[in-house]
């Protein structure tokens, strides 16, 4: 991945200060000296997709502009090995599913094969993260690693299903530290754990503001109508989502008020149950005009972007969730959040003050209509979004949290860690 180049790192750091302020900058750029120059390496399994792919193409470049030594890693694999990640994946987040031996080859034999293509890049690195049970494995085949290898598990691992997170422990056990999203994620391990919440990058496509007439022209795009209020959820089509809940919660709010869905979605490429779920949700849709199911490219930033600032509320309904960048993305964009009651969503969605916590689609149908019939509290309580969002959830404070790992992951027993002034 290209690097930050000298002439855009003046310009990347003060856009950032229009948005956070000097403070919140000068704090990285001290935070960051110790780490000038340092080896940094992410590992995922996918570059397009999903969450985890969303920060780190943020976050590597805004490590670059801060001096370190960032690169991004992806490992490949075939379809028994994207099968078998999606079966740790369902396990990890508690269904119970026994995964079949010759999956769980697969899945070490393209570790395995990913090691001796990274190997170079690996062994020299000063720190190492690797992200989510997809690249664990790449530990064990690193003996001669000089650095330090952090863990970090983006999904909610609070109740994993045992056999299979015993299976995974035994990769996960051996590196220096791990990096849950929520204290209830952790686990029993022999390490250090570290709770460090995502982000969102105000200034991506993805979330930067944007004129009025692009906002229109994906709503004429997509068949919209601007007189109707719509409700949104962006997801991966996934179960965990629960895009079917949403639109039986569209279903039960629309009998009593004018309503559109829009279920916006795409597929990631370590994700090879999207198109049985998208099916599954055309299918309930049953041919309704007024709900909009959108299977959109993986590069469709802006357009989900406008999707968010068009929508009257947004919806993440999950029954699972790590964290759920949508609902930051959505509470940046002032709008209130229905979302269901789980993991990361309850970090963001504060119930009653920056939106809805649910548990069934008749909740977030009650939700629905009563924002609708109170625009006065739809608007505060979108206002108040945005706020919580721009003090805990943006990249800045991510980043901060990052720096001042590495800073004591590499400081070693140090009893003081002088940071520049
Ligand atoms: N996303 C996207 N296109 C889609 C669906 C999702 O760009 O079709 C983005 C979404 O805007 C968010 C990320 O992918 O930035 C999903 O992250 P989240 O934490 O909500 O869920 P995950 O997919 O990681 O479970």
């Amino acid at each position: 991945m290209a690097k930050a180049t000298n002439k855009t790192v003046k310009g990347i750091i003060e856009e950032y200060k229009a948005v956070v302020g000097d403070e919140v900058i000068s704090h990285l750029q001290q935070l960051s000296k110790p780490l000038r120059g340092a080896r940094v390496v992410h590992v995922n399994s996918t570059r397009e997709g999903g969450g985890v792919a969303e920060i780190l193409h943020k976050l590597i470049p805004l490590k670059q502009a801060l001096g370190i030594n960032a690169t991004w890693e992806v490992i490949t694999g075939e379809s028994r090995f994207y099968q078998c990640t999606k079966g740790f994946h369902n396990a990890l987040q508690g269904v119970p599913q026994s995964i079949p031996d010759g999956l769980l080859r697969a899945y070490e034999e393209t570790n395995q094969r990913n090691a001796e293509d990274l190997r170079q890049k690996l062994v020299d690195a000063d720190v190492v993260f690797i992200h989510d049970p997809q690249p664990a494995p790449l530990l064990a085949q690193m003996p001669e690693r000089k650095g330090r290898w952090v863990w970090r598990c983006h999904i909610d691992a609070s109740h994993p299903y045992r056999p299979v997170w015993k299976y995974l422990k035994q990769w996960v056990t051996p590196y220096d530290a791990s990096i849950f999203s929520l204290p209830e994620f952790a686990q029993k391990l022999p390490h250090p754990q570290y709770i460090i919440a995502p982000s969102i990058d105000p200034l991506s496509d993805k979330n930067r503001d944007l004129p009025e007439r692009e906002i229109q022209s994906v709503c004429q795009e997509f068949g919209l109508n601007p007189e109707v209020p719509i409700v949104l959820q962006v997801s991966r089509y996934d179960r965990f989502k629960d895009p079917l809940g949403v639109i039986e919660a569209y279903k039960l709010a629309s009998k009593l008020t004018p309503l559109q869905l829009v279920l916006a979605g795409g597929g990631a490429s370590d994700d090879p149950e999207g198109e049985a779920v998208l099916r599954e949700v055309r299918q309930a849709a049953n041919g309704d005009p007024n709900i909009h199911v959108l299977l959109l490219p993986a590069d469709a930033h802006r357009t989900i972007n406008a999707l968010q600032r068009t929508a009257d509320i947004v919806m993440q309904k999950s029954i699972k969730e790590g964290f759920g960048l949508t609902v930051s993305e959505g509470m940046w964009k002032g709008k209130p959040v229905i979302g269901g009651d789980t993991g990361g969503i309850r970090l963001q969605v504060i119930n009653h003050y920056t939106g809805f916590l649910v548990h069934t689609p008749e909740g977030a149908a009650l939700r629905i209509r009563y924002l609708l019939h109170r625009r006065d509290v739809l608007e505060e309580i979108g206002a108040r979004a945005r706020r919580f969002v721009k003090e805990n959830y943006l990249i800045t404070r991510h980043l901060r949290e990052y720096l001042t790992l590495m800073n004591s992951l590499l400081s070693g027993s140090q009893e003081r860690i002088e940071v520049g002034s």
